[in-house]
């Protein structure tokens, strides 16, 4: 059962949704990679390997509120539910 068949691909690190080939991230031959934004990773590497799931939560909630304009408490809620069940973050907790 694919729990992204209504939502298409995600990245399975901030939970944005990947809607466009520019939004994927690249392995380090440049090509794309369906699992990540490029945001979250690029060119085979973390950006931002240090990252904690906690201060990710709150990037992707502050990155959700500014682009839909909505509610940072709901968008925070919302990542809370959501990025603990990624690939990234899954193995650690
Ligand atoms: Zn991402």
């Amino acid at each position: 059962m694919s729990q992204n068949l209504l939502l298409g691909p995600t990245c399975q690190s901030c939970g944005a949704a990947l809607l466009d080939k520019l939004d994927f991230g690249t392995n380090a031959a440049g090509a794309i990679v369906t699992d990540y934004c490029k945001f979250c990773f690029a060119k085979g590497e973390f950006v931002d390997p240090d990252i904690t799931l906690e201060e990710m939560i709150k990037k992707s909630a502050a990155a959700m509120a500014k682009k839909k304009g909505g509610n940072a408490g709901k968008a925070e809620a919302m990542a809370e539910r959501v990025l603990p069940g990624l690939d990234r973050w899954k193995a650690k907790h």
